[in-house]
């Protein structure tokens, strides 16, 4: 049995590559009052339509959408911020509080051609600020952003891009202009930004067809349009870049693929070469949640796609696995009472230890102790039984002793005073 094409098992060897990246971002965002806020998986495909916009590639090719038995239009989240303003709506948060800092981590689900960084099922990180217009808010998120990138030891290898793409009303003059100068070129602009001149001309900045690119250099910038207020809340962040030492490129062309955003828009990239190098996406979003039914709350944030960023870790970071353990060996697995003490008292100091459970002779169960590179091996043969103790044989160095199990506590206590074990 195969698993679903572009998803993947997240194996055990590699999970506390996952849970570093939690902890870190917990941390992290913690000092800054952020929130962790998990959502359901399923939404309303209405949901997406009406925050992503109906004319984005999300919406358009990439929805994992069914109808459940009681024939509703579900759709498996392609992303988390739709699903946090929709949170914000449902549970009425914005009442409690004028700012709701939230963070989420967890798989979202596009149909898209799987390849390297590119998958069917993925993870994202991402944070919410919701409640502010004022652009210190958006450097809050880009900092935080560059914070977590730093602590996870991604540091020179990425690269902040940031752009404005102004209002509503500035992007849809901006728009007619755009499509006006473009017509002239249409027969010569790849297949889709040809689709894209009517339905979602923006987008067409992104293209990363040569030509397109070519034609677009004459083209009208939408900076030109933007007025005094968006000019300001762009400079304004600039600035404080500047001063926090976070390096950014402005990008004039970045627009990002959601229909949500107004302002700020970034995106982080690795400065390796290759189609998928974007880890890192977010901006404005002021109309999200009063287009969604809820009160005008502006708000901004990223999102982080977890599988690229550990593509990126793993060059940097040099996994180590806990190895050490107390390997519990044991002659006779129906004995009752030394083994449970054992244990109990393993437990009440938080010693990691694995109990072998293969009934195999004791030389045997000592063998797979030293395959697995445990630290210790508490041998524990008829003799032992007999006497209610335990030899203690130290792996590495091939000494052992036997201790009465009354003295057990005692025997780990002087351990860790001179920090032969550590704590789990
Ligand atoms: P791309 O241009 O690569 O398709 P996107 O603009 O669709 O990215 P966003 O919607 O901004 O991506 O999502 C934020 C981040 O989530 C991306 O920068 C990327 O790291 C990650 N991401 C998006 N789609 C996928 C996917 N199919 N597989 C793995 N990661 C993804
Ligand atoms: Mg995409």
């Amino acid at each position: 049995m195969q698993s679903l094409r572009g998803t993947k098992d997240i194996l055990p060897n590699e999970i506390h590559i996952w849970q570093t990246i939690h902890k870190i971002a917990h941390n992290t965002l913690n000092i800054y009052n952020y929130e962790e806020i998990r959502t359901p998986i399923i939404e309303n495909t209405e949901l997406f339509q009406r925050s992503i916009g109906n004319f984005t590639d999300i919406v358009n090719k990439e929805m994992y959408s069914f109808h459940d038995q009681g024939k509703r239009h579900i759709t498996l989240r392609p992303e988390g911020t739709a699903s946090i303003a929709r949170a914000l709506i449902t549970n009425k948060m914005y009442t409690e509080k004028p700012i709701n800092r939230l963070w989420y981590l967890g798989p979202m689900f596009r149909y898209e051609r799987p390849q390297k960084g590119r998958q069917r099922q993925f993870h994202q990180l991402g944070i919410e600020c919701i409640g502010s217009d004022m652009p210190v808010a958006d450097i809050e998120v880009i900092k935080l952003a560059n914070e977590i990138l730093q602590k996870i030891e991604c540091k020179d290898q990425y690269s902040l891009e940031i752009n404005s793409i102004g209002n509503l009303h500035e992007r849809e003059i901006y728009k007619l202009d755009l499509v006006e100068y473009l017509k002239k070129y249409e027969n010569e602009l790849d297949k889709d930004s040809k689709n894209r001149m009517s339905k979602n001309p923006l987008r067409i900045l992104d293209s990363k067809n040569l030509k397109t690119q070519e034609i677009l250099k004459d083209a009208p910038k939408l900076k030109q349009y933007l007025n005094k207020t968006s000019l300001k809340h762009f400079e304004t962040i600039c600035e404080h870049l500047t001063y926090l030492n976070i390096k950014y490129k402005i990008n004039n062309y970045l627009v990002r693929g959601l229909d949500y955003y107004n302002y700020t828009a970034f995106e982080i990239k690795t400065k390796n070469f290759n189609q998928q190098n974007t880890i890192c996406g977010g901006g404005r979003y002021d109309n999200l949640i009063e287009q969604l039914g809820g009160p005008r709350i502006p708000a901004v944030g990223w999102a982080i796609g977890l599988e690229r960023l550990i593509l990126l870790m793993q060059k940097s970071i040099s996994h180590r696995i806990q190895q050490d353990r107390i390997y519990i060996a044991i002659q006779n697995l129906y004995t009752i009472d030394i083994l449970w003490d054992i244990i109990h008292v393993l437990q009440e100091y938080q010693l990691k230890f694995e109990l072998d459970l293969s009934n195999n002779n004791l030389s045997k169960q000592i063998k797979r102790a030293n395959q697995l590179k445990a630290e210790i091996c508490f041998i524990i043969g008829e003799n032992e039984i007999n006497d209610k103790s335990i030899t203690i044989k130290w792996l590495k160095t091939r000494t052992q002793q036997t201790i009465k199990l009354s003295n057990l506590r005692k025997y780990i206590k002087y351990l860790k005073r001179f920090h032969y074990l550590t704590k789990y």
